[in-house]
C-alpha cells in the first residue's frame, strides 16, 4: 500500500519532477520563496547575488521571530492532478503530502488549504499540524526551545509582496522591467514557495534565530535533523542538493511528507525532487 501510493504520487509528480535542464535553467532566475510572515511589505529586503534561498537569507531579531511566531495559518494541497486523471480515488486522499512546489511548478494561484493554527498563532495545513506539534514538543521534551518563526503564507500575500518590491526597486531608479528582475530575487514568484503550500516551516533555536549556516549548528537544528522524519518532515533543502533543488542549503526549513517517505528520503540522503523522480 505504501508503495503504490509512493509509486502514483511519483507518477503523478514526475511531469512536474522532469526536466532537469530546464529546471536547472530556471533556477538561475528564481528566487526566494522569501518573505517570511512577518516581513515588512514596507521594507524590502536587499539581496545578496547568488544566494537565493527559500526563506531568503537574514537575520532577525528575536524580537521579530517572536512576533512571528506568533501567527496561525492553515493549509490544504490538493493534490490536483494533470489530465484529468483517472488516479485513484485514494490517490488523491493521500499524495497530496507528496505535492512537488518548486520554481518548476508552482501551486495554482487559487491554491487555499485548510489551515490550524500553531500555538504562536502561524498557520499549518490541517492534515499535518499535528504531527508538527508533535514533533515541537518532542524537541522541548528533550530541553530544547525551537521556534516556529514562519510557516504558511498565501499565495496573495507573496503577490502583494512581489509588488511592493518591485515598486520599490522602481524608486531606486530602476526600469519597470528591471524592477521585476530585482524584485524576483529577493520574492518569490507567488506559488513558488513551499510556504504557499502550507506543508513547510521555518524553525530555529531560541537562542539563535538568524537564518543562516550557523543554524545548522544549534541544539535544535541537530535533533531535528535527526528525528524529523519520525513526524514525517524532512530537511528539504539540503547543502548537497542545492543545485537540484535550485535553493540555498537552509538548516531551518522542514517539510511535511509523511513517515514514509521522510524516513525514506532522511536515510538515503535523496532530495524530494529525486525521490519524487525515482
Ligand atoms: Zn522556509
Amino acid at each position: 500500500m505504501g508503495t503504490y501510493r509512493r509509486t502514483d504520487a511519483r507518477r503523478n509528480n514526475r511531469h512536474r519532477a522532469g526536466g532537469l535542464l530546464f529546471f536547472t535553467t530556471l533556477l538561475a532566475l528564481t528566487v526566494t520563496c522569501a518573505i517570511t510572515a512577518y516581513a515588512s511589505a514596507n521594507q524590502p529586503t536587499t539581496v545578496i547575488a547568488g544566494s537565493y534561498g527559500e526563506d531568503m537569507s537574514r537575520t532577525k531579531t528575536n524580537q521579530e521571530h517572536t512576533s512571528a511566531a506568533q501567527q496561525p495559518e492553515s493549509v490544504s494541497m490538493s493534490d490536483r492532478q494533470p489530465g484529468g486523471g483517472n488516479s485513484p480515488a485514494h490517490n488523491d486522499s493521500e499524495s497530496w503530502m507528496l505535492t512537488l512546489v518548486n520554481a518548476e511548478n508552482p501551486l495554482p494561484s487559487d491554491h487555499s488549504p485548510k489551515l490550524k493554527s500553531l500555538a504562536n498563532g502561524l498557520q499549518f495545513d490541517e492534515r499535518a499540524i499535528d504531527q508538527l506539534n508533535a514533533m515541537l514538543s518532542a524537541a522541548r521534551e528533550q530541553g530544547l526551545s525551537p521556534v516556529v518563526c514562519s510557516a504558511y503564507r498565501s499565495i496573495e500575500k507573496q503577490r502583494t509582496l512581489l509588488n511592493n518590491q518591485t515598486e520599490y526597486q522602481v524608486t531606486r531608479g530602476l526600469s519597470r522591467e528591471q524592477a521585476a528582475i530585482e524584485a524576483r530575487k529577493v520574492i518569490a514568484y507567488p506559488g513558488t514557495s513551499e510556504h504557499n503550500l502550507g506543508l513547510a516551516a521555518d524553525i530555529v533555536s531560541i537562542n539563535y534565530q538568524s537564518l543562516d549556516e550557523a543554524q545548522a549548528d544549534t541544539p535544535e537544528a541537530k535533533w531535528l535533523k535527526e528525528h524529523c522524519s519520525e513526524y514525517g518532515f524532512i530537511l528539504r533543502y539540503p547543502k548537497d542538493k542545492t543545485d537540484i533543488t535550485g535553493i540555498i542549503y537552509e538548516p531551518w526549513h522542514f517539510r511535511y511528507v509523511g513517515v514514509e517517505a521522510a524516513k525514506e528520503i532522511m536515510e538515503s540522503g535523496l532530495c524530494l525532487e529525486e525521490y519524487l523522480a525515482g
